[in-house]
């Protein structure tokens, strides 16, 4: 058998198998699709290849039961939730401040708003006990949660500390 001809056979097959596995699963905040985004791509605009609407859009993606849970499981990047509803003060003073941050942490970031009145389960599901209430997610696992309003830069910072 030829030496080199084998390592570079190997060596293709190497390339071919990581240009299929660097892939990131995104999952669309308009029609909740997965699309899988090559890692170099995912920077780049992104459109979805269902319903062909940004992937991103500087602005967090309100969710229900069904919506969240394909998040938790397709999602590839982490979710930040912040879990509010209508009839709470703070959480309304926190909305422009994580709607902000949503701008700063896309792409590395997907930012959930879950309504707790419209989603009881979701908040039971979470033992959401006071709002807001802000939860990171890797690859579907809570891994960190945070309650009460922040500031900006104390949001980007809690972030960035659990990131
Ligand atoms: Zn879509």
């Amino acid at each position: 058998m030829n030496v080199a001809v084998l390592t570079q056979d190997l060596g293709f097959k190497r390339l071919y198998k990581e240009s299929i596995l660097a892939t990131t699963g995104i999952v669309c905040p308009h029609c909740f699709v997965t699309n899988r985004v090559p890692d170099a791509r995912v920077a780049d605009a992104p459109t979805c290849g269902k319903c062909h609407l940004p992937l991103f859009t500087g602005k967090p993606t309100a969710v229900n039961l069904a919506q969240f849970q394909k998040m938790l499981q397709f999602n590839d990047t982490p979710l930040i939730v912040d879990f509010w509803a209508e009839w709470c003060g703070p959480c309304k003073m926190f909305a422009p401040t994580f709607a902000q941050a949503s701008g700063q942490l896309e792409p590395r970031f997907r930012l959930l708003k879950v309504d707790t009145e419209a989603n009881q389960e979701i908040a039971a599901n979470y033992r959401i006990q006071s709002i807001p209430t802000l939860a990171l997610f890797k690859q579907g696992k809570e891994s960190a949660r945070q309650a009460g309003a922040m500031s900006l830069s104390q949001f980007m910072a809690w972030v960035e500390s659990q990131a």
